[in-house]
């Protein structure tokens, strides 16, 4: 069986598809620049060349139709027939708290995902485009929308309502959403395979560490907490995001720095995070290199990131009465040796030990904790396609 899987955004179009039956990715690519000068399509086959077709690409239609000639041209296809593909899954942003787990698509799930627009307005909508676009040119093809927040929709309401009126909540669904659930769910899954244990038996704390990034508590094999809340602005500090801090500094550099209401998100969003505090990079490794060359809001910038980190595994150890292990994944969490080193130092409490030998590892799974560790430190690539890909699977 073949899964097409898709992850769509305003300009952009990212697929893999899958051979299910190994789990092997026969293809991907991404059509990027749509509805912008200098459109451009790059597809990879396994064990073929790749190739890369520069056109205006004015809609997600087109980029739909240029992505599926590529998976079917003679040189560079790999598909003889369009019917091959028996299903795609489409990567969704925001399920609000109507979907907590992946959908078969249809007329009615489709005005349900056009509802949750307002809650992710710069996600949804391309999602939703990208779902129809899909729909016009293969109708009878099942289709499945997976959604980052679903995984999380097990969080209890104490740690989702927020501290202003109750009725706003309701009125306007404002409440804790938590993100990046199909990365969160996929490694804290491969965490209980890695040990050998059933994941109901297990307290993890899992940490998507990358452009955004997200903590979770994973109790039980359920999502119980999220750093990420209403948007995913909250948290953590990212790449560009401030992360959590107090409201009221929106207000202030709203009258100080004369920004408007509607350049605000924008400005926290891009301009805040490691970035804002480095001077230098939202990049990890531009961070690390420069802080080794001795710039100093470079290593600050890397050392509130550590310790905000550092704090969530605290907390979320409190929250879920105990760590079985605590699992590192996302470019960063999968990348970076000295991130992993910061945050895991002096945890000793929290029976959290590395071994810095273990720890000398990049982009694939290891053990990295140090014997006697009481909890066990594990590195985790994720592999969000493939959980949309099987989420689909089980669907259809
Ligand atoms: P996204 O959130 O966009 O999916 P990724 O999970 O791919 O992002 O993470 C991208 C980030 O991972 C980069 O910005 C970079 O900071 C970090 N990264 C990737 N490789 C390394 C590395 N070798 N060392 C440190 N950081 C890395």
């Amino acid at each position: 069986m073949k899964v097409l899987v898709i992850n769509c955004g305003s300009s952009s179009l990212k697929y893999q598809l899958f051979n299910m039956e190994n789990q092997s990715v026969l293809a991907k690519g991404i059509v990027e620049r749509i509805g912008l000068e200098g459109g451009m399509l790059k597809h990879q086959p396994a064990n073929k060349d790749k190739v890369e077709i520069s056109e205006n690409i004015p809609n997600h239609k087109v980029a739909v139709k240029m992505m599926l000639d590529a998976l079917l041209d003679k040189k560079h296809g790999v598909l003889e027939n369009i019917s091959e593909i028996s299903a795609v899954g489409h990567r969704v942003a925001h399920g609000g708290e109507k979907f907590a787990r992946p959908v078969l698509i249809n007329d009615a799930i489709l005005e349900g995902l056009k509802e949750c627009i307002p809650l992710a307005p710069l996600h949804n909508p391309a999602n939703v485009l990208g779902i129809e676009a899909v729909r016009q040119i293969l109708p009878e093809t099942p289709m499945a929308a997976i959604f980052d927040t679903a995984f999380h929709q097990t969080i209890p309401e104490h740690a989702y309502i927020y501290g202003i009126p109750y009725e706003l909540y309701k009125k306007y669904s404002i409440r804790r959403y938590g993100f990046h659930g199909t990365s969160h769910r996929y490694v804290s899954m491969q965490v209980a395979r890695f040990l050998g244990k059933p994941i109901e038996d297990l307290k993890i704390v899992t940490l998507h560490l990358g452009n955004g990034s997200s903590i979770s508590a994973v109790k039980n094999g359920k999502s119980i907490e999220n750093s990420m809340g209403f948007t995913p602005l909250e948290g953590i500090v990212m790449g560009t995001r401030c992360g959590s801090i107090d409201p009221s500094i929106v207000f202030f550099l709203m009258e100080k720095e004369g920004i408007s209401l509607d350049k605000i998100n924008d400005y926290l969003n891009k301009k805040c995070g490691v970035l804002g505090i480095s001077g230098v990079s939202s990049d990890f490794r531009d961070l690390e290199d420069a802080a080794a060359a001795g710039n100093t809001r470079a290593k600050l910038a890397l050392d509130v990131f550590a310790y905000q980190a550092k704090k969530y595994i605290g907390s979320y150890a409190a929250a879920m009465n105990g760590l079985d292990a605590i699992v590192f994944t996302g470019g960063i969490g999968e990348n970076s040796i000295s991130i992993r080193r910061m945050i895991c130092d002096e945890m000793d409490y929290f029976g959290i030990k590395i071994d810095d030998a273990k720890n000398n590892v990049r982009g694939k799974e290891a053990d990295i904790s140090a014997d006697g560790s009481k909890t066990r430190v594990l590195v985790i690539p994720t592999n969000e396609e493939l959980m949309i890909a099987l989420d689909t699977v089980s669907l259809i």
